[in-house]
């Protein structure tokens, strides 16, 4: 057999990271490159689990292996501060010494390249030292890439501290292409939560480095779709929008198994009758604000796919109000994780109901879904101004002096979202946009070794910036 170039990714610990990166990492596979894909052991177990054959680790071509994230106790990961901590200071050490045993194992494949979350760029120092050539991948949008290496330059001309909170104004603007930031819109804005607030912030502020550092720094958009916002980056390198495809669905990388069960419940209802109801991975709920959703989606008088994650209630075991479940049984549909993209994709679906992360948007967008949008944090906030304001494809769902979102407002946003023509109309011309630029990252990417270009359509303009052509 042929040598194989070999490329290593190594993902963020976050379920909104493994997901791209994986469905990169087919993408990079299917062109006769080996991948070798690195979780934490934890991550990993959980991957595995879930995938549908979960006794075979290579997929496609994809090669799933595991390091510690030297956290001793399982008390600790759910303490985010001391798993930080831990992480930051094991993952280097562990890094190199995966690669040193991954190469002494593959002598005639050695890894030649290294792709790392932009969130743990700090471990390219590691990659650096074994003279291995490197790359980082976003995982949120163009926008919030471009706000992160703008933020020294925000520190600098005292628009924000050096804790993160904007100084005078209420806004932060890196440029009159894009929306400014308010300030609940703040990637690390946690009211009330000043040290949580800080580790975000400080999190955040090892991205322009990172980007500084590696030639290309590659995120889940399109030029085409986010130019003014890519520009804004100069070796940025959008290869997205990405859904899984049939031939890698066999490994998504989601944490939980896909309950496919609701596909085939989708076939039995309506065209554009279904609201579909699911927050992501991390997004939790005080158990008031989940009776409201509850009670919100039995008074729209919709049929719903809700995804009720097992740790939904913030800690607490799931508990629905009180004859709930007997009411809604011929017309809800309740999944622990569903598979989204086949979900969305579905005809019956008629609005996305979803906190806003990334993956999300650019999954609803793709697929023509008008949202509702609740927010829950980082740069959800954010996001939920692309989807509403800029491309008008959804409603914000809007909560009350209290913080919580209310059954009323619920119920009513679902009618206003499948009621509205525009909304719809504007998805549907979204979804043909997105599908003209998803993603083939091989056709779309320069040789990642070359830096004399720039992302298809752009020249280096006096090598640190890039103008269109
Ligand atoms: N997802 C899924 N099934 C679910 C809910 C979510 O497969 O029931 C996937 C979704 O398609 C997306 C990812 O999980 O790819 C969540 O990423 P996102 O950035 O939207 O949110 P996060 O989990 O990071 O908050």
């Amino acid at each position: 057999m042929a040598r194989r170039p070999h490329v290593m990714v190594v993902a963020p610990p976050a379920q909104g990271h493994v997901r791209p990166l994986l469905k990169l990492s087919h993408q990079i596979a299917s062109q006769g490159i080996k991948v070798t894909f690195v979780n934490t052991e934890i991550i990993h177990s959980k991957v595995v689990a879930a995938m549908s054959d979960s006794k075979n680790e290579e997929i496609g071509g994809v090669t799933l292996v595991s390091v510690p994230d030297g956290v001793g106790q399982e008390d600790d990961r759910k303490d985010i501060f001391k798993f930080t901590e831990c992480f930051q200071r094991t993952m280097p050490g562990n890094l190199k010494d995966l690669i040193q045993r991954t190469n002494d194992s593959n002598e005639d494949e050695p890894i030649r390249f290294v792709l790392v979350g932009a969130t743990i760029g700090w471990l390219l120092d590691v990659v650096q030292d074994l003279g291995i050539k490197q790359a980082a991948f976003w995982t949120g949008s163009p926008a919030g890439l471009a706000f992160f290496c703008h933020v020294p330059k925000l520190i600098e001309d005292g628009v924000l501290d050096m804790n993160g909170n904007i100084v005078e104004n209420d806004q932060a603007s890196i440029s009159e292409e894009i929306p400014a930031w308010n300030c609940s819109e703040l990637p690390w804005h946690f009211p009330g939560e000043q040290k949580l607030q800080k580790l975000f912030f400080d999190m955040g502020l090892v991205i322009r480095p990172t980007a500084q550092h590696v030639k290309w720094i590659l995120c889940n958009a399109s030029y085409e779709l986010h130019s003014q916002a890519c520009d804004l980056v100069p070796n940025i390198l959008p290869v997205g929008p990405f859904l899984t495809t049939t031939e890698n669905s066999a490994s998504t990388g989601s944490f939980w198994l896909e309950d496919t069960s609701c596909l085939s419940w989708l076939d039995g209802q309506e065209a554009g009758s279904v609201v579909y109801v699911a927050f992501g991975s991390i997004a939790v709920f005080s158990q008031q604000q989940f009776d409201e959703i509850a009670l919100g989606l039995e008074l729209s008088g919709q049929p719903f796919l809700w995804v009720v994650r097992s740790d939904l209630a913030n800690g607490s075991p799931v508990a629905y109000p009180d004859g709930f479940l007997e009411r809604v049984a011929d017309r809800g549909k309740i999944v622990e994780w569903a598979p989204q993209e086949n979900v969305l994709a579905h005809p019956s679906i008629a609005v996305f109901l979803t906190h806003c992360g990334w993956n999300s948007t650019m999954e609803g967008a793709s697929l023509g879904v008008p949202f509702l949008c609740w927010p829950y944090f980082a740069d959800q906030f954010y996001n939920q101004k692309y989807i509403c304001d800029i491309w008008k494809v959804g409603l914000k769902v809007n909560p009350g002096e209290d913080g919580i979102r209310s059954r009323t407002e619920i119920s009513t946003k679902i009618q206003q979202g499948i009621c509205d023509d525009n909304i719809r109309i504007n998805a549907s011309k979204r979804k043909d946009l997105c599908q003209k630029c998803l993603s083939k990252v091989i056709e779309k990417a320069p040789s990642l070794e070359d830096n004399t270009k720039g992302a298809p359509g752009m020249v280096r303009d006096g090598g640190t910036r890039y103008k269109r052509n």
